[in-house]
């Protein structure tokens, strides 16, 4: 028998493609996760991720507020700190790379494109 690929609607039983979850799902045809994993907090990389740490030790060498410019540790962009005296952490990314998210899609479009591309790279006029 034949089932139209697009179109349907219907619900039905799917497997969670989360590594070896084998959980099944009852939903869309586009479900991928189960329950479980359509957190994207209860993935494996993102949970791994998220131990990366954030902060810095930045001796506080000053004895009143300071500000200082720093490159982020992943763009490589400036930004500015201001160190305060007594506060030994700080974050090593620049403002939008704080955040786990914006990082992980960062190294998306920086990545290494060996996996599979049928994108060609264009080369600006
Ligand atoms: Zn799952
Ligand atoms: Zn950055």
């Amino acid at each position: 028998m034949e089932l139209s690929k697009c179109g349907s609607k219907e619900s039905r039983w799917i497997k969670c493609t989360y590594k070896e979850c084998n959980n099944k799902i009852f939903g869309a045809p586009n479900t991928r996760f189960c329950e479980y994993h359509k957190d994207i907090r209860n993935r494996d990389e993102i949970k791994n991720a998220k131990l990366e740490d954030v902060m810095k030790v930045i001796p506080d060498r000053f004895s009143s507020p300071t500000q200082i410019e720093l490159d982020c540790e992943l763009c490589g962009i400036p930004y500015r700190l201001i160190l305060y005296p007594l506060q030994q952490k700080y974050p090593r990314f620049c403002e939008p790379h704080r955040n786990q998210y914006k990082r992980d899609n960062y190294r998306k479009l920086k990545g290494d494109n060996c996996g599979t591309s049928d994108e060609q790279e264009t080369e600006e006029l």
